[in-house]
């Protein structure tokens, strides 16, 4: 089956590249070329329509409006032939601009589902990102294309919207093929054939502006014939990486929620983010250059947008240090195998228990619990059934304990509890109840004792250790109570 759409992606992707190759050499005639172009539109569509259908019900939409906005933007070049050849519209805003423009908002909608069904959508540091690229390239966008629209006084209040339009489609595609790239989930083939049809469709629109603003020259290569169709191909291009990300076989994993979102901030992304937050700056250095800040307002708002993005994105990067710095202390005061605090963790804890029992005037027991004859245990039965005897067994006793309590592992097959505000009678009856649920019939022998509301956490500890060594000493299975603490309790 997955050979089966593999071999699709690959027949549709060669019978595209033949025909945009065709259509450089096909004889100039107006009728002619647009209805090739329409055709490669359309079947691109076709594609996208048949990539759609393979993929679960729940996942097609994005697809269908691509789709819709490749099928769009591709008549629109036969109504725009037709407008010219027939009633000679050639001024904006044409017929043909509302199916061109279609295809910016249906794209960015089917992009926009797609990142959502992969990621959370308030993913902060993704925002950020295409934020700030979407920002800088948007102020560039402005200074040239947009605020230079406004200055042309011949055109009417439509004709400028129009024109407007098209830039303002472009960087909300930018802002969604950044925002798809920084979101978690599968990166097979799929993702980089839409973020290639999208780049592709920013470059043909780019090269437009470009040309545009080169004036003579730009304009002289705008009309070459040979140059034109190059430029309409870029277009065909764009539309068929839209059909062949539909066909792939990963397309199906691409509306997947991502299993974890763990974005790196690699090489690549920090120099284009630095770039970015650069053109700010870079564009007031030019203006500057050529004499007249013409666009101050603007660069001012746009490195301001600039500088708080970046501030926000740091603040994202030191939140995460801080979570991974808490983790790695989590980490460092517990215990591995079983989960349990460590000795560590237990060192901390016991003197600020202490000290709460001698402000409250409450009793605390103290206990040392160690496995009988342990190694015996991993003799007979192997190493690795030791450990999940451990593990079993911390599990176990963790579940017989208050949430007040303190069970750590103290080393080895031995563990150390610390029961608050309770006496020799009632700490023992928790470690009897402790050793009745000991896994695999599997005892152990413990020493208890009870604080004397003086001595240090290393001295009670030393106290339970004795008692354990007489528990050892009586035949283990046993839980012996130190003098002191019978003393204590009396
Ligand atoms: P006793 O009743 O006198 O305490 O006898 P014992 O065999 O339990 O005591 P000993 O101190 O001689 O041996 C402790 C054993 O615990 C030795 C070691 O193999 C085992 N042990 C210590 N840590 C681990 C561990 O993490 N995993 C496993 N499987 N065994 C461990
Ligand atoms: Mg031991
Ligand atoms: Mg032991």
């Amino acid at each position: 089956m997955t050979i089966g759409r593999g071999q699709t992606q690959v027949t549709y992707a060669m019978t595209a590249a033949v025909a945009i190759l065709a259509y450089q050499f096909l004889p100039a005639n107006g009728w002619l070329l647009a209805g090739w172009q329409v055709a490669i539109g359309w079947l691109a569509t076709a594609a996208i329509v048949l990539g759609a259908r393979r993929q679960e019900p729940g996942d097609r939409l994005p697809w269908y409006l691509i789709a819709a906005g490749v099928f769009c933007n591709a008549t629109g070049i036969g109504v725009a032939k037709s407008c010219a050849l027939l009633w000679n519209l050639v001024d904006l805003p044409t017929p043909a601009d509302p199916f061109f423009l279609g295809l910016y908002p249906a794209c960015a909608a089917g992009i926009a589902l797609l990142i959502r069904r992969r990621d959370r959508w308030a993913n902060w540091t993704a925002m950020v990102d295409a934020a700030i690229i979407t920002t800088g390239f948007g102020l560039l966008a402005w200074v040239y294309i947009i605020a230079p629209i406004n200055l042309v006084s011949h055109m009417d209040r439509l004709a400028h919207a129009v024109q407007t339009a098209y830039p303002i489609g472009d960087l909300l595609l930018l802002a969604m093929m950044t925002r798809l790239l920084r979101s978690g989930g599968s990166r097979g083939g799929a993702l980089w054939w839409v973020a290639g049809a999208l780049g592709t469709l920013l470059l043909g629109d780019s090269s437009w502006v470009i040309l545009d603003n080169l004036g003579a020259p730009g304009l002289a290569l705008e009309e070459t014939a040979w140059f034109a169709r190059i430029l309409e191909s870029v277009f065909l291009a764009a539309f068929s990486l839209f059909a062949v990300a539909a066909l792939d076989p990963a397309a199906v994993k691409l509306a997947k929620p991502a299993q974890e979102t763990a974005i790196r901030l690699g090489p690549g992304l920090l120099a284009l983010l630095t770039g970015a937050s650069l053109i700010a700056p870079g564009l007031l250095a030019l203006q500057v250059h050529e004499g007249r800040v013409v666009d101050g307002w603007s660069i001012a708002i746009g490195s301001t947008a600039l500088f708080l993005l970046v501030v926000a994105r740091m603040a994202g990067l030191l939140r995460e240090v801080e979570r991974q710095a808490q983790r790695v202390r989590d980490l460092a005061r517990s215990d591995e195998l079983t989960g349990l605090p460590n000795r560590r963790a237990w060192n901390d804890e016991v003197p600020r228990a202490l000290e709460r029992a001698r402000r409250d005037h409450l009793p605390v027991a103290a206990a040392i619990v160690d496995l009988d004859h342990f190694k015996r245990f991993n003799d007979t039965f192997g190493h690795p059934a030791g450990d999940r005897l451990l593990k079993a067994a911390s599990a176990a006793w963790h579940g017989t304990l208050r949430s007040v309590d303190l069970i750590a592992r103290y080393g080895g097959e031995e563990f150390v509890v610390l029961l608050p505000g309770v006496d020799a009678a009632s700490a023992h009856a928790a470690l009897t109840r402790m050793l009745a649920v000991t896994p695999h019939d599997q005892t152990f022998s413990a020493g208890l004792a009870v604080w004397d509301g003086e001595e240090t956490s290393d001295e009670l500890l030393q106290r339970a250790d004795k008692a354990l060594y007489l528990a050892k000493d009586h035949g283990r299975n046993r839980i012996e109570v130190t003098a002191a603490g019978l003393r204590n309790t009396a």
